[in-house]
């Protein structure tokens, strides 16, 4: 089949199996042309398949030589329709360890259940007794609660309303938008999502399995961003979850005397996750640029990779800030970055954008997520798009 980006809202609904390997592909090269890192030897990655979670499950393996489990969460391919890009993605992944000798297994189902959890823990116990790193990457809308009630998360302000200029990506126009306060059942809804309880349910079911290896790390991700987004995502519903995965970090550490719970606070990119939150992709835009002129511009990768390298695996112990936080987005943070955004965002219309904002680049790498736009990719060719996970078919 010929396969074309068909895009709906914020996602892209097709995905090419030949640009997601692509894809994966030059992210291993990347990992694979740097310096080794003494790391993890057998890593679990919770949310495996895109993103950050696909770029950790590639710098363990192939920065750090480990086995690794991946949970994802995606669909394969059926009719007319292709798989997801996760899919794809793992796919890869999976075809490129196995030529460098590395174990690699997935489990495609739903990480926040009890049955995922239970599965996980036999695979550990059969194929690698141990794991000395669990990844927690998961950004998901909705969570069905052990009690079987399915909540969903929310992206809104907590107490008042607010107002602030987003783009339109498709016309490329600035306008204001209002986001509303979320009420508390949603705040609390949005918890139980992107919290940090099912972070710490997983690192209790594996340290009862007795499946946790001597000094094992955990990490999970979260992100600041700087005071223009703060209504909506610091302070917001999102914020409030991300506060309690910090909170369940510092649990996990005292209560499970064998890991030592550590969150990264990552750069902003273009994911499935961050094209949804009002007010943030303008400010992505102009991030995208700042960061390119500078030299400073990372993807996932590049950002997994120098977390591994430089913090968590470096030999000594991170450096954290004043809330024992991995910052991962030291570069975006950076005074001179910050101060030229917001002077721009002051002034910021529909004359300006294309100055300012570099929205080709956050379309490339929109588009890039599904497998679009890779250079050296023929678009025109008749592709099989039913593509096996190599370890889901055994
Ligand atoms: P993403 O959407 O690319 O990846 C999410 C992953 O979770 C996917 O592999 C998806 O399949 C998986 N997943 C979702 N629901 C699942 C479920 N029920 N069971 C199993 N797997 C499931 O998102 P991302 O942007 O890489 O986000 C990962 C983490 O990084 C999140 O905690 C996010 O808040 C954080 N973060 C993102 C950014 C950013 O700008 N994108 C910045 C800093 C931190």
């Amino acid at each position: 089949m010929i396969v074309e980006p068909k895009t709906r809202g914020f996602i892209c609904t097709t995905a090419h199996p030949t640009g997601c390997f692509e894809n994966v592909k030059h992210q291993v090269e990347y990992v694979k042309s740097q310096p080794h890192v003494n790391g993890p030897k057998k890593a679990l990655i919770i949310g495996a398949s895109t993103g950050y979670g696909l770029a950790s499950r590639i710098s363990s393996a192939f920065g750090c030589g480990a086995a690794t489990i991946g949970i994802i969460f995606d669909k394969p391919a059926k009719g007319a329709r292709t798989a997801s890009a996760g899919w794809y993605n793992t796919a890869a992944f999976e075809k490129l360890a196995a030529a460098d000798g590395l174990y690699a297994k997935t489990i495609n189902g739903d990480a926040f259940s009890k049955e995922v959890k239970e599965q996980t823990i036999k695979m550990i116990r059969k194929d690698l007794g141990s794991i000395d790193l669990l990844v927690y990457s998961l950004a998901a809308p909705r969570r069905t609660m052990p009690d079987g009630v399915t909540v969903s998360s929310v992206l809104k302000t907590v107490g008042k309303p607010f107002t602030n200029k987003t783009i339109d990506l498709k016309t490329r126009t600035i306008s204001e938008v209002t986001v509303e306060p979320a009420t508390e059942q949603e705040v609390r809804d949005t918890i139980h999502v992107m919290g940090g309880e099912d972070w710490k349910d997983w690192i209790a079911d594996l340290h009862d399995a007795g499946v946790l290896a001597e000094n094992a790390v955990t990490v999970a991700y979260s992100y600041i961003g700087p005071e223009l987004t703060h209504p909506i995502y610091l302070d917001g519903s999102i914020g409030m979850a991300k506060r309690d995965l910090y909170e369940k970090a510092v649990e996990i550490t005292k209560e499970f005397p064998e890991v030592t719970a550590y969150i990264s606070v990552n750069k902003a990119l273009v994911t499935q996750a961050s094209a949804a939150i009002p007010v943030v992709p303008l400010y992505i835009s102009l991030l995208y640029k700042s960061m390119k002129e500078r030299g400073l511009h990372e993807g996932c990768i590049e950002q997994m990779y120098r977390l591994y390298h430089e913090k968590l695996f470096s030999g000594a112990k991170p450096a954290t800030d004043d809330m024992g936080r991995i910052r991962m987005d030291d570069w975006e943070m950076k005074p001179e970055i910050q101060k030229e955004i917001s002077d721009l965002w002051a002034h910021i219309d529909d004359n300006v954008v294309h100055d300012y904002a570099d929205i080709d680049g956050y379309w490339d790498d929109f588009f890039r997520m599904f497998g679009f736009q890779i250079p050296g990719v023929d678009y025109t060719k008749d592709v099989e798009t039913e593509i096996a996970i190599p370890s889901l078919e055994e």
